[in-house]
């Protein structure tokens, strides 16, 4: 073979490779270009998958929401409300989501509610949830009130972008609860007003003497007069007793008025004393009646205590009267009621009161405080109880206890002033 034909070959040879290997890549090139396509074909399902996914979720996670009995809403931290389902337009008496959806939630919440509202808006923007109640009036005008648990919704870098709010129609309970407010103070004033009524044979009582002082004075005074030796002086001081005596007997009727108006508690620096003192003179006729002698201990120096005169005079009343009860009701020798007035360790006044009567049966004691706990024939069951809540509303307590020997020892405690703001108080007293 020539060169030049050896030349040639060797040339074809090397042609033919090349082409060769050029295939072989290009195959190969192919073959990863179709299995980058099938990967693509398949992260694209995968990719559609998710997205079905997500799509099937918010689906049902608006199912969920639209056919939420409670109102569900997204609000914006400057209050735009951003979503609301259907129970939340119905809750706002709105037509259509346009009528709340864009628009600020302030415009349905009570004007005095407004920056109660702001607060807890801030709160959840802050990362906290809360509950707050507030007062609305609805697209239509309605008032109503309103419980929100709401919670921040934050994205995926953590930062809060929404609050979420279940909101809930209470005003029912509400006026549920006004009513069994109501209902109370009713109640307490039924009481009161019985109370009065037992009490009405004493203060008849309790006013005759200042009226037959002031009848009897006045008689002398013309009897003088007409006998004709008498001096403009001499009268005065007969004079004086009428003035003194008419004085008394106002203050009776002042005390009684008092103790029938229902109203708001009259917080004054109070001596203990004086008040268990007034309650014995209220009962006086009562306790003569039902033979029981009153005996007090009264502990001098007592610090005052910040209350209600009336309120407290209340129930030092239901517990003599209830003693004075219990007495009746058996065959004791002896009628005592004993009141005392300690001061206990220095930052509360105790007032106790002991009866010699039959004493408070086991079975019952832990029940005697309850709202118609009773067991009197014609009792109403409301003295004790309505006796704890006044107790309780001037942050003390009080207790019951039967003793061994017969009869039981009622025992409450007020907060006791301190002595220098005691003294500051000194203008303030009883039924002042
Ligand atoms: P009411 O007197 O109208 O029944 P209260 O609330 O005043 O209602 O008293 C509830 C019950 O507590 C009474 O019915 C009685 O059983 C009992 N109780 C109250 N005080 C005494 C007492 N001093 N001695 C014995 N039992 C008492």
């Amino acid at each position: 073979m020539s060169g030049a034909s050896e030349a040639m070959l060797l040339g074809l040879v090397v042609l033919v490779g090349t082409l060769m290997v050029a295939m072989i890549g290009s195959t190969y090139l192919l073959l990863r270009l179709r299995e980058a396509e099938t990967r693509l074909h398949e992260k694209e399902d995968q990719h559609q998958g998710i997205l079905d996914r997500l799509q099937e979720n918010e689906y049902r996670l608006r199912t969920i929401i639209e056919s939420e009995p409670e109102c569900v809403k997204l609000q914006a931290a400057d209050g735009t409300v951003l979503e609301i389902n259907p129970a939340g337009l119905r809750l706002l008496d709105a037509g259509r989501p346009e009528d709340i959806i864009g628009t600020k939630i302030y415009d349905v919440v009570a004007q005095e509610y407004k920056d109660i509202y702001r607060e807890n808006m801030r709160r959840v923007f802050a990362g906290e949830a809360v509950v707050y109640e507030f007062k609305s009036i609805t697209l239509k005008g309605r008032v109503c009130w309103m419980e929100t648990h709401a919670v921040p919704l934050r994205d995926a870098r953590g930062a809060v972008y929404a609050l979420l709010g279940i909101t809930r129609d209470i005003t029912e309970h509400k006026w549920a609860e006004e009513q069994g407010r109501r209902h109370q103070t009713e109640l307490a004033r039924v009481a009161r007003l019985s109370t009065m009524g037992e009490m009405a044979t004493g203060l008849a009582h309790e006013l005759n003497q200042p009226l037959s002082a002031i009848a009897n004075f006045a008689r002398g005074c013309i009897r003088r007069l007409r006998s004709g030796d008498v001096a403009p002086a001499d009268l005065i001081e007969p004079l004086e007793e009428v003035c003194e005596q008419a004085e008394r007997a106002g203050e009776i009727m002042r005390h009684v008025r008092d103790f029938v108006r229902k109203s708001e508690p009259r917080m004054t620096a109070v001596d203990i004393n004086l008040v268990v003192r007034s309650v014995v003179k209220f009962t006086e006729h009562e306790a003569r009646q039902n033979e029981t002698v009153v005996t007090l201990h009264l502990a001098p120096q007592q610090p005052r205590v910040w209350a209600d005169s009336i309120m407290v005079e209340q129930v030092v009343c239901n517990l003599v009267r209830n003693a004075m009860e219990a007495m009746a009701e058996t065959r004791t020798l002896r009628r005592e009621i004993i009141i005392r007035t300690v001061r206990n360790g220095g930052d509360f006044v105790e007032v106790e009161v002991i009866d010699t009567g039959p004493g408070i049966d086991g079975a019952v004691i832990d029940q005697i405080f309850d709202q118609f706990f009773t067991t009197k024939p014609e009792g109403v069951g409301m003295g004790l109880s309505i006796s704890r809540s006044i107790v309780e509303s001037h942050g003390g307590s009080i207790r019951a206890e039967s003793r061994a020997g017969g009869g039981a020892t009622f025992r409450f405690t007020l907060k006791a002033i301190p002595i220098r703001l005691n003294r500051d108080e000194r203008r303030y007293s009883l039924h002042s």
